[in-house]
């Protein structure tokens, strides 16, 4: 009879920009060994709702518990990267930089990124980065210049960014939408092994319903900010999807 506590728990989270509701208030709990898909058309919420989990945006209503402590209390930087830590669409690297100090930027603090700009990083923290590097096939890349890496390697480099941050929940905005199929696969199945060996969860926004089922326990529907199901990825079944995504079906008449 005991319950999982679950390593998110949001309770009427919403965000509304002026008139636009980006997101209605939903309830969102999630239990540590979940992969959650979040699927939805453009404009449906997604990115909204990541942003949220990762802390990065604060929720105009309602309550985030991540890891079982309200998340505005988590410290920025430390305790907060320490307990989620997003991929984002646009990768966020900084191109003009060698790829260890992108990758080591997940672990250091503000005075560690001042050190790692200045290219004072110790040993120790190089070997982290290589590490890194290493597991997703790209450790000769360690001292290029990120800009110098094609779009497949520069995702991986934003992956070993999150692998050096190592957080408990791991949220991935779109992380295959621009991958062959044999790429989404595998970058879905590091995402899910990052978040199994720290014994917490996966939250990623993608389309792919073939990946949704093979990758994720769960997927959640969203349509224009308001959540449309949640339900076990295996029911995800071809008509569930049409109606998701048919944005016309509401304006025909
Ligand atoms: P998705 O990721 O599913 O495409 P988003 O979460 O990015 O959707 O956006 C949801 C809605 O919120 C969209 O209508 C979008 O235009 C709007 N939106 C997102 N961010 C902002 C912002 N900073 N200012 C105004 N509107 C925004
Ligand atoms: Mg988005």
């Amino acid at each position: 009879m005991t319950s999982t506590k679950n390593i998110i728990d949001g309770r009427g989270l919403g965000k509304s920009y002026g008139a636009l509701t980006a997101l209605a208030p939903l309830d969102l709990a999630v239990a540590p060994g979940e992969q959650v898909a979040l699927a939805g058309p453009s404009g449906s919420g997604k990115t909204t709702l990541l942003y949220i989990l990762a802390g990065l945006l604060p929720p105009d209503r309602g309550e985030l518990f991540l890891d079982s402590q309200p998340v505005a209390q988590l410290q920025p930087g430390r305790e907060l990267s320490e307990a989620a830590g997003l991929v984002q669409q646009q990768l966020d690297l900084v191109p003009q930089l060698p790829v260890v100090q992108n990758v080591l930027a997940g672990r250091l603090d503000q005075w560690g990124l001042l050190r790692s700009l200045a290219s004072l990083f110790s040993a120790r923290e190089r070997d982290t980065a290589l590490n890194a590097l290493s597991r997703l096939g790209i450790a000769d890349k360690i001292d290029e210049r990120t800009s110098q890496l094609s779009g497949g390697e520069q995702q991986r480099v934003a992956i070993a960014r999150l692998m050096v941050q190592a957080p408990k929940i791991v949220l991935a905005d779109e992380p295959v939408s621009s991958l062959d199929p044999a790429r989404a696969e595998e970058i879905l199945k590091l995402l899910t092994g990052l978040a199994d060996e720290t014994g917490g969860a996966l939250v990623a926004s993608l389309h792919a319903p073939d990946l949704i089922r093979e990758h994720f326990s769960r997927v959640i529907g969203l349509r224009q900010g308001v959540l449309q199901f949640d339900i076990p990825a295996r029911e995800l079944t071809p008509p569930v999807l049409e109606a998701l995504y048919d944005l016309d079906r509401n304006s025909q008449s």
